[in-house]
């Protein structure tokens, strides 16, 4: 009997993307499986962040293809030709894949609250109770369930990621994108947003995380992906790639940011 095998979260078969002339990657494919935490690291401009983009439309491919939960999400095949997704499809696959900014963009005239009860409400139609309910867990969940009342610009920037991420949650998106979600915070910000995020990872939670922070990869990753220049130059686990591996660029890479 042929052994059955989970359907990936996110595969990325063959991908390639330029902006204009300029191409960013050129056939990159990526498995990652549920519930993985596979975070991304490579140099500046090497693409890292262009991905994950285009794993939630806000950028279009120009080559290959893109699957969520077993469901083609770049393009479709109409009449033998490629055409792009309609924007229903493309906010039900946002619907299930959540992405966390370097830029919390909370609403500012909105509560801690109210900017978490808004999308479940209008998108997904909870009344004001349930979405309320919810929200008020996921602000206890992020440790700011005493600033459910403060707006955006009472909260520092650490409190407002949480927020951000919280919104994020209260969607109840299978993935979560996490684009350098602490590279805009004071450093000791850093830490409280992490620690979030490395209980997400603990509870299962299938997450792709773009980051300069290092000790996090290491700590919190299933899998660590090395970008250069447009390539994945390695993959493994955090051992594999932060104390034994023998690439020259990841090894380079690394010396750079220690
Ligand atoms: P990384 O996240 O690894 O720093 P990016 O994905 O941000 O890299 O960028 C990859 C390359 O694409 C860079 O050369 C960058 O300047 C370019 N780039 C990113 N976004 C755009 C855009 N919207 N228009 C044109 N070029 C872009």
């Amino acid at each position: 009997m042929a052994e059955s095998r989970a359907v990936p979260a996110v595969e990325l078969r063959n991908v390639s993307k330029s902006f204009g002339n300029l191409k960013v990657f050129d056939h990159v494919s990526l498995t990652v499986e549920r519930n993985e935490a596979v975070v991304i690291i490579g140099p500046s401009g090497s693409g890292k962040t262009t991905l994950i983009r285009c794993i939630n439309h806000l950028e279009e491919i120009q080559d290959g293809e893109i699957l969520v939960n077993g469901t083609r999400v770049s393009h479709k095949v109409v009449g033998g030709k490629r055409a792009p997704l309609s924007e229903n499809e493309k906010t039900a696959n946002r619907r299930s894949v959540g992405m966390v900014f370097q830029r919390f963009n909370l609403f500012p005239h909105l509560t801690a609250l109210q900017n978490i009860v808004e999308a479940p409400m209008h998108v997904l139609k909870q009344t004001r109770q349930e979405a309320t309910e919810h929200a008020l867990a996921l602000l206890q969940r992020v440790g700011l369930a005493d600033k459910k009342d403060q707006y955006p610009a009472q909260l520092s920037g650490g409190q407002q990621q949480r927020v951000a991420i919280a919104r994020v949650l209260a969607m109840k998106p299978e993935i979560v994108l996490f684009d350098e979600p602490t590279s805009a915070l004071d450093p000791e910000m850093v830490g409280e947003v992490l620690a979030v995020m490395k209980e997400l990872a603990g509870n299962g939670i299938t997450m792709i995380v773009v980051t300069h922070e290092m000790g996090f990869a290491r700590e919190v990753a299933d899998r660590v992906i090395v970008m250069d220049k447009g390539v994945i130059i390695e993959e493994g686990s955090p051992d594999q790639i932060f104390s034994q591996s023998k690439n020259a660029r990841t090894v380079s890479f690394l010396k750079r940011v220690a």
